[in-house]
C-alpha cells in the first residue's frame, strides 16, 4: 500500500498530459465478472460487515498497512472491543494504545490512532469524517487510507490503490507481472476510469478488486484458472512473463526493527519500568541496541524516566490540549 500521490488537482492536471492509450479500456469489461466473483468468493471480515461502524474500518486501514489480515482480525476485534468509539481511545494514555496494539508491528501506528482519537473527539464531535480531503488531515493517514475509509465505511467513490488492486491491474491492463514501485499517474488515471458511476458500485468494485488481488491473483502463485477476467489478461495473454524489475526485499531478521520490536516487547510486558539492564537482554549488540531505543524515545514511544529506568510513554488524556484538524496535540509540558 501506498499513500505517495495526492488526490486532487495536481495529480488531475498530470494526469490529463498523459497518452490516451488507457482510455481505450472500457470498464464495463471487468467489472460484472469481477463482482460476481466477489459475491461468492467474499471473506467474511468483520470491517466489511453490514453496519460496521467508520472507527471499525479506519481502525482496520491502519492495521491493515503493514500487516497480514490474519493477525488484524484477532486484534481489531479486540481493539473494537476496548474502545468501541474513538472517544473511548481517547479518554487513555497514549501508552495503553501502544500495549494494546501488541505484536502487530510498527507501533508508531498506534500513537497515530490515539492521536486521531483525541482529534476527532475534539474536533469532530467524536465523529470519524467522510470527506476525502478532511480525513486526509489526520496523523498518520495517507491518500490510500483517505480513500478506503471514505469509500469502505460511507460510500464515497474514489480510486483505492492497495497493493493487491494495483498488481491486479497491472497484470490485466498492462501485461506486467508486478507494478512500478510507487504508484505513477497514469496508473491513479486507469483506477479512476474503472470506476462504476454509480457510487454504491464503485465502493463494491473497489474492494472486490482488492479480494481478487489478495486470493486470486496473488504475487507468487497467481490462480488464473479461476479468474473472472482471465480472458481479458494482458499478462497471461503474454504468456506471464516474469518481471525484470526487482523487487524490495522484506528482511527483518536482524534489523533495527526487529530489535525495537523486542524491547517493545519488555517494556509492554512489564508492570513496571525497566532498568537497562533488563533491557540489555533484549538484544546481543549494544551499538544496534542503543540505536533501536534512541529512535523508540523520539519516536515517543518510550519514556527514559528521571531515575534511569524506562516505560512506555504515558500521557495521561488531560495533559492533552485541544488540536485542530491536520495539526499534532500540543502537551502542556511543551507549550504551557
Ligand atoms: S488471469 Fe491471472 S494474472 Fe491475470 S488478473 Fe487473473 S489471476 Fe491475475
Amino acid at each position: 500500500m501506498t499513500d505517495s500521490i495526492p488526490h486532487g488537482s495536481v495529480r488531475r492536471a498530470a494526469a490529463a498530459r498523459l497518452p490516451q492509450a488507457v482510455s481505450l479500456l472500457m470498464p464495463s469489461t471487468y467489472t460484472q465478472p469481477v463482482l460476481d466473483w466477489y459475491a461468492a468468493n467474499a471473506r467474511d471480515l468483520p470491517w466489511r460487515r453490514p453496519g460496521t461502524s467508520p472507527w471499525s474500518v479506519l481502525v482496520s486501514e491502519i492495521m491493515l498497512q503493514q500487516t497480514p489480515v490474519s493477525r488484524v482480525r484477532p486484534a481489531h476485534q479486540a481493539w473494537l472491543a476496548r474502545w468501541p468509539t474513538p472517544a473511548a481511545l481517547a479518554k487513555e494514555a497514549s501508552g495503553e494504545a501502544v500495549r494494546q496494539w501488541g505484536r502487530l508491528g510498527y507501533p508508531r501506528r498506534a500513537l497515530r490512532l490515539h492521536e486521531t482519537a483525541r482529534i476527532v473527539t475534539q474536533a469532530h464531535d467524536g465523529v470519524i469524517p467522510a470527506d476525502y480531503d478532511v480525513l486526509r488531515k489526520l496523523p498518520g493517514i495517507g491518500a490510500y487510507t483517505a480513500a478506503a475509509v471514505a469509500v469502505f465505511a460511507f460510500g464515497g467513490r474514489h480510486a483505492v490503490l492497495d497493493t493487491n488492486v494495483r498488481r491486479v491491474l497491472a497484470r490485466l491492463s498492462s501485461g506486467r507481472q508486478f507494478p512500478v514501485a510507487q504508484p505513477s499517474v497514469a496508473e491513479y488515471r486507469l483506477a479512476e476510469q474503472l470506476l462504476p458511476a454509480d457510487p454504491a458500485t464503485a465502493a463494491r468494485w473497489s474492494v472486490a478488486v482488492m479480494e481478487l488481488g489478495a486470493l486470486t491473483c496473488t504475487a507468487a502463485r497467481p490462480r488464473c484458472e479461476q479468474c473472472p477476467v482471465a480472458t481479458q489478461c494482458a499478462w497471461r495473454a503474454a504468456g506471464r512473463p516474469p518481471s525484470t524489475q526487482r523487487r524490495p526485499g522484506q528482511r527483518y531478521e536482524g534489523t533495527d526493527r526487529q530489535c525495537r520490536g523486542r524491547l517493545l516487547a519488555l517494556l509492554r510486558e512489564s508492570p513496571v519500568p525497566l532498568g537497562q539492564e533488563h533491557l540489555d537482554v533484549a538484544w546481543p549488540d549494544a551499538a544496534q541496541r542503543a540505536r533501536a531505543l534512541d529512535g523508540l524515545i523520539a519516536d515517543g514511544l518510550v519514556e527514559p524516566l528521571p531515575d534511569g529506568t524506562f516505560s512506555l510513554l504515558e500521557l495521561p488524556a488531560s495533559r492533552c490540549l485541544p488540536a485542530r484538524p491536520g495539526t499534532r496535540p500540543r502537551w502542556r509540558g511543551q507549550h504551557g
